[in-house]
């Protein structure tokens, strides 16, 4: 194991020093440190993918499942997380790694991190974490402020209320959809007379108490699917999240939301909640959400918005009309590791009324004592890193009119690229960015033509053929590394709702260029022939249609 002969012991000594705060840059973690932020640049400058090893030939690394016996030097351990899992690990910020939501992170966060995993507070309740209580109040105020745009007198008001709560900090949008539905069920069967409320007694109770055959939520058909999981654990079912028909820029139809609403109240189920979504996973809309809170008032549902995604938008003054209605809503997700650039596990849902949240309040003897400030009574998880203090210090140091800039220059970016893909004659633009996020398809141009005369018959056999061909372009160009744009299928309304799988694209990283953006179309074009199946069935399809003419 040691090269040098040393080797590491379980002794009670090693184990004292590994707990013990080490002195200054010269001592052995100091040099580990150095090496490991070393390794990291180079990493972050060279990289987008590891040169694609087989994730097979990867798993070779990490099969045993025997616990160490021996303990390692923390510098050979180092050496193998460098070796086998840096090196092959996705380079998320990468200015061509333009697919996912997942992008870079300023870098002033690595520092900053670090005060965080150094003080490991807990969150759960003030007696582990202090002035991080407060100081996650405040996050939550802010987004609050951004979101509703009380007065001054609430947040003084509200904030550090003991026995109220703006919102939750939690690990991600799952959580935070969760925790929003959550508290509309619990107020939707809420305690009355004698019956407790569906906290203390259960949905079987609550059911019957109410008199409901069955609860349901409504969401457009592109609603995010943790809220299937929401319904799952909540116990009102994946089959009772309802999807409701999208128009062709992918936003809910009001009409059909009001006709299955008459539907569900005919057949004596209730639906508690509708959802809006503000930037959809998949294409980037945002629902009519000023609409969607009438209709939400109206039928006395629960208003949640998931703006897991487009939340952040509200930081550009420029942008943050799109979202309108926002305000209106009781409760919206907003996740900070998507567009507010903080590392992964930042999630966030917010209540416009501070009251709300006491339809989860949960109190133990030895923690969360009534009339406490701790955090933890209520949020879905318990232990909670000071995670908030990355989102604290980054709108500090970046700044409202930061974020804009942000924000701003990833639309435009998309706009940008959207127009690149409509002035190029073998590419389709399939969804037009409202937001940074887009998605297309490559369709050479004489297939665009022949698309437009074909029979019904071999239009269905081109559309296949042209979906195997994006899967394939978008696996090519994955594999050989230089750049990375995601694909998911969806129903455009152009292809008679067939399953189209297209391109995907989210342009949050700023260092990514116009020039980066071109070369990213250029070597989808390349890719295309290189697939021996789906490029020439096109091909020869096209040339069929085209002369029949
Ligand atoms: C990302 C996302 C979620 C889920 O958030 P996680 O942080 O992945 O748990 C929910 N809704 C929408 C619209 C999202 O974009």
């Amino acid at each position: 194991m040691a090269v040098d002969n040393r080797q590491a012991d379980a002794s009670e000594e090693s184990l004292h020093r590994i707990f013990t705060v080490p002195e200054a840059p010269d001592s052995t973690l100091g040099r580990i440190e150095k090496e490991i932020s070393e390794n990291l640049n180079a990493f972050l400058q060279t990289h987008i993918a590891a040169r694609e090893k087989p994730l097979a030939e990867i798993e070779k690394d990490f099969l045993s499942a025997d616990i160490p016996e021996n303990p390692a030097f923390v510098s050979e351990h180092t050496h193998f997380l460098l070796d086998k899992l840096v090196a092959q690990s996705v380079h998320t910020s990468a200015p061509s790694f333009i697919g996912h939501m997942t992008s870079a992170l300023p870098y002033f966060l690595m520092p900053l991190s670090k005060i965080m995993i150094g003080l490991n507070q807990n969150l759960v309740k003030i007696e582990t974490s202090k002035a991080f209580t407060p100081l996650e109040r405040q996050v939550l105020g802010m987004l609050h402020n951004l979101i509703f745009n009380e007065e001054e007198v609430f947040y003084q008001q509200w904030m550090h209320s003991a026995n109220h709560s703006l919102g939750a900090f939690c690990s991600g949008g799952t959580v935070a959809n969760i925790t929003a539905l959550w508290v509309a069920r619990n107020n939707v069967l809420k305690p009355d007379g004698k019956f407790r409320g569906v906290a203390q007694e259960g949905l079987y109770r609550a059911m019957k108490h109410y008199g409901y055959d069955d609860l349901a939520i409504l969401v457009s058909e592109r609603g995010h699917y943790s809220l299937k999981k929401a319904a799952d654990v909540l116990g009102i079912g994946r089959e009772n999240v309802i999807s409701v028909k999208t128009d062709d820029n992918n936003r809910i139809c009001l009409d059909e939301l009001n006709k299955t609403l008459a539907s569900l109240k005919a057949r004596n189920i209730k639906p508690f909640a509708i959802v809006g979504v503000a930037g959809t996973t998949e294409t980037g809309n945002i629902d009519p959400l000023d609409q969607l809170a009438d209709i939400a008032q109206e039928h006395g549902c629960h208003f949640h918005v998931d703006a897991a995604w487009g939340g952040a938008t509200l930081m550009s003054n420029r942008y943050r009309s799109l979202l309108k209605g926002v305000e209106r809503a009781d409760s919206v997700t907003i996740d900070a590791h998507k567009q507010l650039y903080v590392p992964m596990g930042a999630g966030m849902v917010i209540f416009k009324n501070p009251a709300l949240m006491t339809a989860i309040e949960h109190h133990a003897e030895y923690i969360l004592r009534k009339g406490s400030k701790d955090l933890g009574s209520h949020t879905l998880e318990g232990s909670r890193s000071g995670m908030a203090m990355l989102l604290f210090a980054s709108m500090n140091i970046i700044s409202r009119p930061g974020y804009e800039l942000l924000i701003n220059n990833s639309i435009e970016k998309a706009k940008y690229f959207a127009q690149l893909i409509n002035s190029h004659p073998d590419f389709e633009l399939i969804s037009e960015p409202e937001l940074c996020l887009l998605t297309y398809r490559y369709v050479p141009e004489a297939t665009q033509r022949a698309l437009k005369i074909a029979t019904p018959a071999q239009r269905e056999r081109l559309l296949d053929a042209l979906n195997d061909l994006t899967k394939f372009i978008q696996k090519r160009q994955r594999e050989s590394g230089k750049s990375f744009v995601s694909r998911t299928r969806i129903t455009p309304d152009k292809w008679d709702r067939k399953i189209t799988t297209v391109l995907r694209v989210v342009l949050a990283n700023p260092l990514t260029t116009d020039k980066i953006l071109q070369d990213v179309l250029c070597e989808q074009k390349a890719l295309a022939p290189q697939s021996e199946v789906s490029y020439p069935e096109i091909i020869s399809l096209t040339e069929k249609i085209l002369s029949e003419r």
